[in-house]
């Protein structure tokens, strides 16, 4: 039986700001044939593919990555906001609509060459998802493609991650 992964992705108005349609996962999250559902859909387009590490970055981008890494058989790196990892950094500064954000990956979490899907719930301006390879990019990764749930797909997000894959298992 197919699932209907968009039954389970919840709309709120209005949230975060008047306007804005928020996409809630949280009762995809409760039910577990649809989180394994959704899993699966994420890492369908890079099965058979030698996957050394699946990267994302905190905190919804987490909820996804560590299933997709033990179904791909890679490990999992967290890239995190500024002063949570413990050993040696790479970081990436990039502009928000206001203001600016970092993110850290250890020196050590992804190897030069080591082949890498970046995983996030959404996809939206492509900001965070940009930041993360260019994060990997430093580290010297081989960047395999992105892998989101949910595509915003009128915000083109994907030009800002051009060349780079970009796969998603849910588009509004
Ligand atoms: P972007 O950087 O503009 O592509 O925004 C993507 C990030 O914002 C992701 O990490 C999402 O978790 C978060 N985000 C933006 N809009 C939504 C939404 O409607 N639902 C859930 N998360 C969102």
């Amino acid at each position: 039986m197919t699932i209907d992964l968009k039954s389970f992705i919840r709309d709120i108005p209005n949230f975060p700001k008047p306007g804005i349609i928020y996409r809630d996962i949280a009762p995809l999250l409760l039910d577990p044939q649809a989180f394994k559902a959704a899993t699966e859909a994420m890492a369908a387009p890079f099965d058979g593919e030698t996957v050394d590490v699946v990267a994302a970055a905190e905190a919804r981008g987490f909820i996804f990555a560590a299933p997709l890494a033990l179904h791909l058989n890679a490990g999992f790196v967290p890239i995190r906001k500024p002063g949570k990892l413990p050993f040696e950094t790479h970081s990436h500064s990039y502009d928000l609509e206001y203001g600016s954000d970092e993110l850290h990956v250890h020196i050590d979490g992804v190897l030069p060459g080591q082949r890498v899907i970046i995983v996030d719930d959404l996809l939206a301006t492509g900001g965070t998802m940009q930041a993360c390879c260019k994060l990997l990019e430093l580290c010297q990764a081989e960047i395999l493609g992105c892998s989101f749930l949910i595509h915003l797909a009128g915000l083109k997000g994907e030009t800002k991650l051009e060349p780079y894959r970009v796969e998603s298992a849910v588009v509004y």
